[in-house]
């Protein structure tokens, strides 16, 4: 059975930003976050590049949550977008060994923990709370069942597989109604 949270090493890559391996002690929301995720109390509103805006409703209160995080450059993405262009045959997929390629060429696949800026209605103080957490974990579901949300949301370069006429970006997909939700 495939990993609830990052079976692919496009979700890991953003779960290793939720659950950094190298802390000597977890996280005490990520339970609640993770079951949140789980439990699809997450609609993800927006996934762009930069941004994610979604809801998370717990304990039948709706949570805005905002999410902000730096796209690579102009040149990476560029870069970028022509290596998926040639390796992706089915929209929205991408094989598992591109993640490696582009991370060794300076693409980090998901934003730094430190490098994002998070926003919640709840009004929780310091550090993501669990509404941020969930929506991050609800993420690494989507990425690791649209791996090529993974490059749309870090690249400013449009992605198009030139092989390929039937190529939908997902920007152009509503997004709920794409996710299932
Ligand atoms: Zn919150």
């Amino acid at each position: 059975m495939p990993a609830e949270f990052g079976a692919t090493p496009w979700g890991k890559a953003w779960l290793r930003t939720i659950e950094p391996t190298a802390v000597s002690r977890p996280n005490p929301l990520l339970p609640k976050a993770r079951s949140l995720a789980r439990n699809a109390a997450v609609t993800l509103r927006t996934a762009e590049a930069g941004r994610l805006d979604a809801e998370v409703s717990a304990r039948g209160v709706v949570h805005r949550v905002a999410i902000e995080f730096p796209c690579w450059s102009g040149e990476l993405s560029t870069e970028v977008a022509g290596l998926v262009a040639d390796a992706a045959p089915v929209p929205g997929d991408l094989p598992d060994g591109l993640e490696a390629t582009l991370t060794r060429r300076g693409a980090d696949i998901a934003a730094p923990a430190g490098e994002r800026a998070a926003d919640c209605g709840c009004g929780a103080g310091d550090g993501p709370c669990a509404h941020v957490l969930a929506v991050l974990y609800a993420v690494v579901q989507r990425i690791d069942e649209t791996p090529a949300l993974a490059v749309e949301l870090r690249c400013r370069a449009p992605l198009q597989a030139a092989a390929d006429p039937d190529w939908i970006p997902l920007s152009d997909v509503p997004v709920e109604g794409f996710y299932g939700t």
